[in-house]
């Protein structure tokens, strides 16, 4: 299979050839990093949504879902500190009038020392073979040793700069490192600036300040604003949950990689209220539930790994992202955090209501602690799809793409193919089609050969195909051939949907 790049590059045309994925408003050229979801998008989508909040409020009896606006009053986002620091240092090249975020020009400088490093342990690797120790080339290669001190120098200066906000450091460091424009060379840099990544609109007639108000940049505040409306009218207990589904927005000054870093996204966001004191253990334990919804996927055990949030945001106690092996390397795919009373506080503050909890088993009244599990859908879309991307050379000689699509998700679930056009196949076919429509999202295809038709499927990620043949008009039997390892099998047409709802179900993931 191809390098990493290329593979990300396989995935998005196959996602645009088939249907999944589009870039937006493609006829006018697109619009940078927005995309839209196309017929098959759109079902895989909702499916992994489905996953998600079957997961999170059917299979827990004290979380229950809302559907909050995304327009808010814009004092959450002064509660919630997202008007004064959800910020990214932002530097204009002034002859190419490309904007970047100067730390990621400063990452980029670091990863190319790196790739450099990793280049002279090759090129040592492919001289001394088998007698070589990386250890000690590392330790003593002066190439080595000057191309990481460097990288050291830069990432402590950079640390110190960005924890102190302090911007004219930044620009100081890029300019000591003679970091230029990547596009065109050019080292004529603006100052650094602080950027807010909100985006901003105005409400009904009221123009000017007054009337501004923003695009959620997260899901959670709809909950934390909500939370008492939910206990009371729930007459939930603590500890208790909220889930959301939904749109969130953030002007990210770069989005690449696809769908990974969009300006408009959706997120699967659940905030657990817990009892002071008690926040460790349901950290632990949502750490726990959470990596085993993935891994029941199966998609790969190892494309997952826990990263330990080291310098903490000041109203968290323990944070940490679930990495996914995506093809660029192992990035965050979702983050779970202990926010501590911050966001409950902060409401209580600004908005002068009460957002307090009555415990009435000890008495007592006080702001409940949030363990929070925050995902991207479109981060998890791409993470279903890249891993289940599949090139297969067959027995045969032949070769097939193939999406391995845990059937659950699966977008297609049935394809029903008369072999031929005629004899009365296609009209046995579509009572098929009846029976099974209702349960399972199904396609009828009865052009080309079978053939043919097995592999449109097999790239789609459909999960079974069933072949009615001149036989089928006797003895009311059909072929069903299973994806992943193209076995046929014939059955009684009766049992079809028994079948078919016990590979597609999701049940198989709980
Ligand atoms: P990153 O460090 O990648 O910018 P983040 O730490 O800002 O992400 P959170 O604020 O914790 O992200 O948001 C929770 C989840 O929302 C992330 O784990 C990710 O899956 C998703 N997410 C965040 N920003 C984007 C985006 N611009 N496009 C798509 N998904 C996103």
């Amino acid at each position: 299979m191809a390098n990493q790049d290329d593979k990300l590059k396989l995935v998005i045309s196959h996602a645009k050839e088939y249907g999944f994925v589009f870039p937006s408003s493609e006829i006018y050229d697109g619009l940078s990093a927005t995309y839209d979801y196309g017929q098959l998008g759109a079902e895989l989508k909702q499916n992994i949504r489905n996953y998600w909040w079957t997961a999170m409020t059917r299979m827990h009896q004290n979380i229950v879902g809302i559907d909050a606006a995304i327009f808010m009053h814009p004092t959450t986002w002064k509660a919630s500190g997202h008007v004064d620091a959800f910020n990214d240092p932002l530097i204009d090249n002034k002859d190419s009038k490309k904007r970047y975020r100067a730390d990621v020009l400063l990452e980029d400088y670091m990863a190319k020392s790196q790739a450099k490093i990793s280049r002279e342990i090759d090129k040592a690797k492919a001289r001394f073979g088998d007698a070589f120790d990386e250890e000690k080339f590392r330790a003593t290669n002066p190439n080595v040793l000057r191309a990481q001190e460097k990288i050291n120098a830069v990432q402590a200066k950079m640390k110190a700069a960005l924890e102190a906000s302090d911007l004219e450091a930044l620009k100081y460091l890029i300019d000591e490192c003679e970091i230029a424009d990547p596009e065109t060379g050019s080292r004529n840099w603006t100052e650094v600036r602080q950027f807010n990544l909100m985006f901003k609109t105005e409400m009904g007639a009221v123009s000017g300040e007054a009337g501004i108000i923003y695009l959620r940049p997260e899901t959670a505040q709809g909950i934390f604003v909500n939370f008492l409306n939910v206990q009371k009218s729930g007459r939930m207990k603590i500890p208790f949950g909220i889930a959301q589904v939904g749109k969130a927005f953030r002007n990210e000054i770069i989005a690449r990689q696809f769908i990974f870093r969009m300006r408009e996204f959706e997120q699967m966001e659940m905030q657990f209220f817990v009892k002071p004191g008690t926040e460790m253990e349901w950290y632990n334990y949502w750490k726990d539930t959470r990596i085993k919804w993935h891994k029941a996927l199966g998609l790969g055990e190892e494309n997952y790994k826990f990263h330990d949030h080291i310098k903490l945001a000041h109203y968290a106690n323990a944070a940490c992202d679930i990495e996914f092996n995506f093809p660029m390397g192992f990035k965050e795919l979702e983050g779970i955090h202990s926010r501590t009373d911050f966001d409950l506080s902060s409401h209580e503050k600004f908005s002068g209501k009460k957002l307090r909890y009555f415990d009435p088993e000890s008495n007592e009244s006080y702001v409940p602690f949030v363990i929070e599990t925050s995902i991207g859908l479109d981060r998890m879309f791409l993470a279903v799809l890249a891993a289940s991307y599949k090139e297969e050379k067959l027995d045969d000689g032949s070769e097939r793409t193939v999406l391995a699509i845990p059937a659950a998700l699966a977008p297609v679930k049935v394809a029903v193919l008369p072999l031929v056009k005629k004899d009365g196949l296609p009209e046995k076919a579509k009572e098929i089609v009846d029976m099974l429509k209702l349960d399972f999202n199904l396609q009828y295809d009865d052009k080309d050969a079978i053939g043919r038709r097995y592999r449109r499927q097999d790239a789609i990620g459909t999960p079974f195909c069933v072949t009615i043949d001149n036989e089928t008009l006797n003895d009311n039997c059909v072929t069903i051939r299973e994806r992943d390892s193209m076995k046929q099998e014939r059955v009684e047409i009766a049992k079809l949907p028994e079948i078919i709802r016990g590979k597609v179900g999701m049940q198989g993931l709980f």
